[in-house]
């Protein structure tokens, strides 16, 4: 007879409720306890939300990104779908053991598409961005925010490029006759089993993310770590879309550069007179384009 033990319930099984309980709240107090300075803005006005800045329209496309996983992670937890991650993690995973699925057309898509669009996947859909920016933005209303960007050793981020995609193409090699593939089942386990593992994660990086982002500057994660930023770094410059510059409109101000998420020399372009942005650490957030006082930043598609 097998013996009956009651369902494990450990106080980590509470944590994401609380967590989530306490955010809900705080939002709750600071709408019913928000700065009423005059009687107009006791009148509840209606008005479309205006994306005019690049800034605001990123944010949404990297919260639809989020969304999107996380609806993946519900439906695949919930067995009503079995097509698992296509993130890094789960490429790499599967790959070593020379079997491809989705998450490889996935990546083949980037990589090839990074020679039209530059490194659009960093700035605008990686699901890593986010997390960055939200440490970034807590910084800046904070008061701790700094434009200085430090790096570590510049070698470093081709070091974890190297070793990513290095074993992965050793491991292909290795594997050359055993290679398989599945759209529905790469024979991966899934980084993420469940949206409390997901939602925590996001809820412990965040402090993480500001540490480093107030010791190393915005997005350190992209400019020295990410192997997958290190290999777009390489080739991404040759992109079609670029941020263009109009020297005539530009006054040297250096208001770009103070405000670049990866610490791109701007000022540099600006003075050797350069039609566009074309460094291997753009990743087209636009923000610079959101701080010029000028307008003589603008989206565009250039050859070369
Ligand atoms: S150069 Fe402009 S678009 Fe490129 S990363 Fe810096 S701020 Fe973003
Ligand atoms: S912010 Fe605009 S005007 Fe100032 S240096 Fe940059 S491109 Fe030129």
């Amino acid at each position: 007879m097998v013996a009956k033990y009651p369902a494990a319930f450990g106080i980590h099984s509470y944590v994401p409720y609380v967590l989530l309980g306490v955010g809900l709240l705080l939002i709750l107090i600071s709408i019913l306890f928000r700065k009423k300075d005059n009687d107009d803005e006791l009148k509840w006005k209606f008005k479309l939300p205006q994306f005019k800045t690049w800034k605001k329209r990123r944010t949404i496309a990297q919260f639809i990104v989020l969304g999107l996983v996380a609806l993946h992670i519900i439906l695949y937890s919930a067995g009503l779908i079995t097509m698992k991650s296509i993130c890094p993690g789960t490429l790499a995973s599967v790959a070593i053991k020379g079997a491809f699925g989705v998450e490889t057309i996935f990546w083949i898509f980037i990589l090839v598409g990074t020679l039209f669009s530059g490194r659009f996947l960093c700035g605008w859909l990686c699901v890593f961005a986010p997390m960055q920016e939200t440490a970034d933005n807590l910084l800046r209303t904070t008061g701790n925010w700094s434009s200085e960007k430090k790096s570590l050793h510049p070698g470093f981020i081709y070091f974890f490029t190297f070793l990513f995609w290095g074993s992965i193409i050793f491991n292909i090699v290795m594997n050359i006759h055993f290679l398989t593939f599945s759209i529905t089942d790469n024979g991966g386990d899934g980084n993420i089993k469940n949206i409390w593992g997901f939602i925590t994660g996001i809820i412990t990086l965040i402090p993480l993310l500001m540490l480093l982002a107030y010791l190393w500057g915005s997005r350190f994660f992209c400019r020295n770590v990410c192997p997958i930023g290190g290999l777009l770094r390489i080739y991404s410059k040759f992109g079609f879309l670029k941020v263009k510059i109009d020297q005539e409109k530009c006054t040297g101000c250096s208001s770009c550069t103070g405000q670049c998420q990866m610490n791109v020399n701007i000022d540099r372009y600006v003075k050797e007179g350069s039609a566009s942005i074309k460094d291997g650490d753009c990743i087209l957030c636009g923000d610079c384009i959101d701080s010029c006082p000028k307008k003589a930043l603008k989206f565009g598609v250039i050859a070369g």
